[in-house]
């Protein structure tokens, strides 16, 4: 059971009250009208036996669905077909020609209020006059709507505050904004899950991790960017040989490809010349853990012992 409040009596939720009442007709329809009638602005007085609309006064037939909506819901008894020029007259009673406009009109011998007591009264909605909505308040409650987005395997994870940037087409059927975004956490695949596991097991923490362009495919097969995860070794056995560890990933169909760069404590001098780096690439076909910290204990183990 849905419940849904309604804030005043206009049109707008007379035509609102009668869709949701069509498209979930279990649905709780409270209409909250501050003042006396409903309608809002087409608002209907009476005068002896004068019936007269002193805001919206008529409707135009240029739109299939308000044609629609007259002929099938509201009902064409009462219909008054505005065929004659209108005239207006102000409040001194003078009277002149109204607009040039010569396109058909509609109103009701009801008055134009007609259309909101129509579609009220095609819906189970309960209309509470003389009440105003003073405020709205949210009650803490919170919905939740379980979504299955597909992703590619290779797109970049949330980890180590890495954004990653998803545009999801959803069929919503119109109900939400197409501007709206939403938080989302993607998760490893559970090879690269298996290999960040087994580097936080050896002691190494994720310091950061970003996307790069890989344009000429270095490192991936069939994208044009990169994931890079950094690790520090600081409290691992390795603390004191290596300056740290960055890890390339590409995840395939069949099997993960981590090129490793193990960066070892170096002089000045093969800094500069750039030796103190070993890259090696693994290809994970697993996910167990102790075959894949071998492959990373003996990658590390060979980059020291080089
Ligand atoms: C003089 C005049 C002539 C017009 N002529 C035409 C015409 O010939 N044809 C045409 O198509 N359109 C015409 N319009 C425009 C038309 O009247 C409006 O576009 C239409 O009525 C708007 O409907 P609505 O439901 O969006 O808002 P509204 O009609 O304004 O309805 C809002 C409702 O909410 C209620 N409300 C507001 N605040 C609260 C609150 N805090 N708590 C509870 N209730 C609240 C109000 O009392 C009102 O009933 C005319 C408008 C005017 C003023």
């Amino acid at each position: 059971m849905v419940d849904v409040g309604v804030v005043g009596a206009g049109a707008g939720a007379a035509a609102l009250s009668y869709v949701v009442d069509g498209a979930h007709p279990s649905a709780d329809l409270t209409v909250l009208e501050k003042s006396g009638g409903v309608c809002g602005r087409a608002a209907t007085r009476r005068r002896d036996d004068v019936t007269y609309d002193y805001g919206a006064n008529y409707l135009r037939d240029d739109d299939a669905r308000v044609n629609a909506l007259v002929a099938d819901v509201l009902g064409t008894d009462g219909l008054a077909d505005v065929t004659e020029p209108v005239y207006t007259f102000d409040a001194d009673g003078d009277v002149s020609p109204g607009r040039d406009d010569d396109r058909r009109k509609w109103s009701y011998t009801g008055g134009l209020t007609q259309i909101a007591k129509r579609l009220f009264a095609a819906t189970d909605a309960t209309v509470h006059r003389h009440t105003r909505v003073e405020t709205l308040e949210r009650n803490g409650e919170t919905e939740t709507w379980s979504v299955t987005v597909d992703v590619p395997h290779a797109t970049p994870v949330t980890r180590g505050g890495s954004d990653v940037w998803l545009a999801v087409t959803a069929d919503t059927g119109g109900l939400t904004d197409p501007e709206e975004t939403a938080e989302l956490t993607v998760e490893p695949t559970p090879r690269l899950e298996t290999v960040l596991d087994v580097l936080a097991e050896l002691g190494f923490s994720l310091e950061l991790s970003e996307c790069l362009g890989d344009p000429d495919e270095r490192y991936t097969t069939d994208r044009p960017y990169v994931q890079r995860f950094e690790f520090d070794p600081e409290g691992s056995e390795y603390e004191d040989a290596l300056d740290g560890i960055e890890v390339r990933t590409d995840p395939r169909a069949d099997d993960l490809a981590v090129v490793v760069d193990v960066d070892r404590h170096a002089g000045v001098l093969s800094e500069l010349l750039q030796t103190d780096h070993e890259s090696t690439t693994l290809v994970i076909d697993s996910t167990d853990r102790s075959d894949v910290e071998q492959q990373f204990v003996e990658t590390i183990e060979n980059a020291l012992s080089n």
